[in-house]
């Protein structure tokens, strides 16, 4: 049985003290990690405040990306191990707007996706195809490219405990969601390439999130789905009352 997974992804929205805000506003009404693992995903600068006003509670705090060097002449990029030590417990990679806007590769993603295991931290590596690609059926092999580079050399344990999250780029922020069948059945593509990369009992551990206009009003139908997890939510999750919405539809 996978835990289920919810993630707000603030993307480069609020300010430290809005952040703080909505941190101490839901922190005690975060449903227990026994039941769903409640993440917040937010820009660097809030992080610090955020990991301690979070200290103790059930919310965890993710950040939305970062280098894959633990140090060095990299100004301006964000330590993966500096994250760790503060106490973040995930880190979102490859987001299809790092993708585009800032030309991320697999192979920048997969370096990120080792380095943040390796200190200790949990990936939230998000795939997803163009309007294009879907229209032109081919989202099942554009996710299956995405996910062999983006796992390359990753082992059995660590795939397991990995979160993946297919985003449709065509449904973020667009409130053109994904019908839920649609999203079941790109999640399944997303397992059973891990099946074909690793096997089945890994297949069955790692946790995969539908992304792309998830609301409260329809959250529950994607988590009813076999091969859905959890959600990666944007603008739904910037609201004190929408975020724990979705997680009361979830718990
Ligand atoms: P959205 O964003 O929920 O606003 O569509 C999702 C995401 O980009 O992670």
């Amino acid at each position: 049985m996978r835990k289920p997974i919810i993630a707000g992804n603030w993307k480069m929205n609020k300010t430290v003290s809005e952040a703080n805000t909505f941190a101490e506003a839901v922190k005690n009404s975060i449903p227990s990690n026994d039941k769903v693992d409640s993440v917040i995903g937010s820009p660097a600068l809030f992080l610090t405040d955020l990991v301690k006003i979070a200290k103790g509670t059930d919310l965890k705090i993710s950040a939305q990306n970062c280098y894959f060097e633990n140090s060095g002449a990299f100004t301006g990029e964000t330590s993966p191990a500096a994250l760790a030590d503060l106490g973040v417990d995930y880190v979102i990679i490859g987001h299809s707007e790092r993708r585009e806007y800032f030309g991320e590769t697999d192979e920048d993603i997969n370096k990120k996706a080792k380095a943040i295991i390796a200190n200790g931290m949990t990936p939230i590596l998000c795939c997803g195809e163009t309007l294009e690609t879907y229209e032109a059926g081919k989202t099942a092999e554009w996710i299956e490219g995405q996910i062999t580079g983006g796992l390359k050399d990753l082992t059995d344990e660590q795939v397991s405990n990995l979160v993946i999250a297919y985003e449709p780029i065509w449904a973020i922020g667009t409130g053109k969601s994904a019908d839920a069948n649609i999203a079941d059945e790109i999640c399944g593509v997303v397992r059973s390439t891990v099946v074909k990369l690793y096997n089945d009992t890994v297949a069955s551990k790692v946790r995969i999130q539908y992304g792309g206009s998830v609301k409260p009003e329809n959250i529950a139908e994607y988590m009813s789905k076999e091969n859905v997890d959890g959600a990666l939510v944007g603008g739904a999750a910037l609201e004190v009352d929408s975020f724990l919405a979705l997680l009361e539809a979830v718990k």
